[in-house]
């Protein structure tokens, strides 16, 4: 289990790992900006919501009583014109109403302003002077209206229009109330929600950029650095890792290029060690195997000519036994710098083995081919050898000259007829050239 979970951590990518870090630092401003919504509108938006319904809770019994007051004036108003006896019980059951009207404002108004609670406690009071009013005029029984019952009409009139507009101004002032409170509540609301919804974006879009930023900074440098170094393992020693930024991956950018172009140089230098013949500094056996057979083939496709020249230095064997081997070497390696130094930068001279030379001249007919052969001879000849300071009589060389296409048409033939060649001008004497024939 445990080894298992170690195991899924372990696989996880890099990106995975950014995007979750950056997850992990957004999300606490996601968390307050959700805490605050809920903040808001539980204890700012909702209660003040419940304060507006209560005082509509206020302004329909108001309402109730301003009605029910206009019933009461016409009701005891007709009963002092037309003295109708059943208008004293319509009156009791308006009186009711209003009884009631006031005790469910007294309870509905718990909460609210002391103001409205007195002027509620005033409007009670004016109500019960006109009940009481009311109640004396039902209670007079007349048949014509005197000028002291008249007054109390009058007087009634007047307290129930007071009434009426006391309870018309405590209805306007907090139906205006609920109104602002109304509007607060809508405004904080609005308010809320664009904080919310604000925090929100912006968080996103930080964590995008922060995303981004990673994405472009490091991932990119990442995929960069794992592309180069998969090229150059499969071979691309051309590609350059190039990165600006971060500092850090431009540094391991840059140590990769260095390392890179250290282990080039190596393999360049280890390649020609691998070609080189050590004593004489000429190509060896096997790059002129492989020399000769690029060669021919670049011929086959050109159909141009390409020769071969094999030398062998004369009675060598005798030089080494007059100077000893150390001497030999010496003059093997300053016949082999006059061979070289006798042909074009793109013929090769070759060390084929012990005291011979193998010379590949492409582009280069048999009597040119004969020309620079004898050429390299006279010069080998001419060429005083110094031992310990002092000129020895100079060595001499004997060359076969083979030419491809006309006396072979593969490495191995042309080989064998230059060799014979070779043979041919030992066997006439030494110090001379000696062409293959066309015979062969
Ligand atoms: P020829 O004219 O018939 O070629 O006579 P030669 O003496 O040159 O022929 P041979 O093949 O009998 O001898 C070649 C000699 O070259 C034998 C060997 O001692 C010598 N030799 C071969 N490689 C080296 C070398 O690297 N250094 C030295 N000092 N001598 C070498
Ligand atoms: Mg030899
Ligand atoms: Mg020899």
């Amino acid at each position: 289990m445990y080894h298992s979970a170690v195991r899924f951590w372990q696989k996880r990518s890099l990106r995975f790992w950014l995007t979750s870090g950056l997850i992990m630092t957004i999300s606490p401003f996601i968390a307050f900006s959700i805490l605050t919504y809920i903040f808001v509108h539980e204890r700012i938006v909702n209660p003040l919501l419940d304060l507006t319904s209560e005082q509509i809770g206020i302004l329909s019994p108001i309402n109730e009583l301003q009605t029910t007051l206009w019933d009461v004036s016409r009701t005891v108003t007709g009963f002092a014109i037309n003295a109708e006896p059943n208008l004293s019980e319509e009156y009791a059951i308006q009186a009711q109403r209003i009884d009631n009207a006031f005790s469910r404002l007294s309870e509905a108004s718990n909460s609210a302003y002391v103001q409205l609670k007195d002027d509620l406690a005033s409007a009670q009071q004016q109500w019960l002077r006109v009940a009481a009013h009311s109640e004396v005029i039902l209670r007079e029984p007349h048949t014509h209206m005197s000028p002291a019952f008249g007054s109390k009409v009058i007087t009634f009139e007047n307290e129930i229009s007071a009434l009426g507009y006391k309870l018309e101004q405590v209805y306007e002032d907090l139906q205006q109330q609920n109104e602002q409170l109304r509007h607060q509540v809508l405004e904080t609301l609005e308010f809320a929600n664009k904080m919310f919804v604000l925090v929100l974006l912006s968080a996103t879009l930080i964590g995008l950029l922060g995303l981004l930023i990673l994405n472009r900074s490091l991932l990119c440098s990442m995929n960069k650095l794992t592309e180069g170094a998969s090229k150059f393992a499969t071979g691309d020693t051309s590609h350059h890792i190039d990165i600006g930024t971060p500092m850090e991956m431009a540094s391991v950018a840059h140590t990769f290029n260095s390392m890179k172009n250290k282990i080039i140089e190596q393999h360049k230098a280890l390649e020609l060690e691998a070609n080189m013949d050590g004593l004489t500094g000429l190509l060896n056996r096997r790059k002129f195997n492989e020399q000769i057979e690029l060669e021919l083939n670049l011929a086959r496709q050109g159909s141009y000519p390409v020769s071969v020249i094999i030398c062998d230095i004369d009675h060598f064997k005798q030089f080494n036994d007059t100077y000893g081997h150390l001497d030999g070497d010496e003059a093997l390696k300053a016949v082999a710098q006059t061979l070289k130094n006798g042909i074009r930068d793109n013929d090769k001279a070759c060390r084929y083995g012990g005291e011979e030379f193998v010379i590949i001249l492409p582009h280069c007919a048999s009597n040119a081919a004969y020309m620079i052969a004898d050429k390299l001879r006279q010069k080998v000849a001419s060429q005083m050898i110094i031992i310990e300071e002092r000129k020895v009589s100079p060595l001499t060389i004997s060359m076969g000259v083979a030419v491809f296409p006309e006396h072979g048409k593969t490495s191995e033939t042309l080989i064998k007829h230059a060799d014979q060649a070779l043979y041919k001008a030992k066997d006439h004497g030494r110090n001379r050239v000696f062409m293959a024939s066309t015979d062969c």
